[in-house]
């Protein structure tokens, strides 16, 4: 079998190293290019603390569409530029696969018009842990039995965001599963504003920042006499890898753009 042949769009950033440590250990996959706006012209293994790699950087992705041949564009840069990536890969025939999380309404409604026009896949996920998706997945599956539900996250202390958008994205699958429902005490007060977490369809959601921390949540559900936690943990960005692997290997047999990557699994 052909190899599918990758262009890496932010290889120097934490998931762009870390996908291309994935690539160099995986048979059926090849780094065509990468795309970085520093180092254009050098070689990826001329790049301090990147694999060894032949392939050679462009500044420039529509110059880097023009000089390689690939399938597939793995872009993990920022929301921004994903969004411009993606419309560029489908303009040239490649299949992109993204991992920044930030994309608007319009933005995906554009992108799944764009991807079907071209009949070619493209797969967003906002998260690539394949535990994370199945604690979302089980999450969603509990919340018809334990509709009382809250969501606690933590993560490293350099992020920006908060909630996470798994903990919003847990909070939606939940609110599809269950009646929208008020929880705690109907006069509860805080003393102390914001001791009782952001409000979302009265489930309450928790974000804890703390060094040491990568990507971790619970959910915890109450119930008469019992409480079900359903947690997953993410200690390294390792954990994100066999997810951008799924995503590669399904985005070339697809001809539609798919949110979410539990919506590849069986
Ligand atoms: P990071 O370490 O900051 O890396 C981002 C990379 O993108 C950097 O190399 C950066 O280059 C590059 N970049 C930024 N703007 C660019 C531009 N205009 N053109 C080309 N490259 C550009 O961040 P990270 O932790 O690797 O995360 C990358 C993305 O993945 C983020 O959007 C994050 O939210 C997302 N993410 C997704 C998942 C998931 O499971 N789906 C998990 C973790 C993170 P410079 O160094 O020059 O700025």
């Amino acid at each position: 079998m052909n190899k599918i042949k990758i262009i890496v769009a932010g290889p120097r950033g934490k998931m762009g190293s870390e996908a291309l440590r994935m690539i160099s250990k995986e048979e059926g996959l090849e780094l065509a290019a990468c795309v970085d706006r520093k180092n254009g012209g050098k070689q990826v293994k001329d790049v301090e603390g990147l694999p060894q790699f032949d392939a050679y950087i462009y500044e420039d992705l529509e110059e880097c569409f023009q000089s390689v041949e690939a399938d597939v564009l793995v872009d993990l840069t920022t929301p921004e530029v994903g969004y411009k990536h993606t419309k560029l890969a489908l303009e040239y025939g490649l299949r992109p696969v993204v991992g920044t999380t930030g994309f608007t309404e319009e933005q995906l409604a554009e992108l799944t018009d764009l991807a079907e026009r071209k009949e070619l896949g493209v797969v967003i996920a906002p998260n690539f842990a394949l535990g994370a998706v199945l604690m979302m997945q089980f999450s969603k599956w509990a919340a018809k039995y334990f509709p009382d539900v809250e969501i606690i996250e933590r993560h490293h202390d350099n992020k920006l965001d908060a909630p996470s958008g798994t903990a919003v994205k847990t909070a939606q699958l939940i609110k599809e599963a269950r009646e929208s429902k008020k929880q705690g005490h109907p006069d509860e007060k805080e003393t102390i504003e914001g001791a009782r977490g952001a409000d979302f369809d009265g489930m309450k959601i928790h974000s804890v920042r703390l060094p040491g921390l990568v990507a971790h949540q619970e959910v915890v559900f109450g119930g008469s006499g019992q409480n079900l936690t359903i947690k997953h943990d993410s200690f390294h960005r390792e954990s994100f890898m066999s997810g951008v692997k799924l995503a590669v290997e399904h985005v070339i047999k697809l001809d539609m753009l798919v949110y979410g990557l539990e919506n590849l699994l069986d």
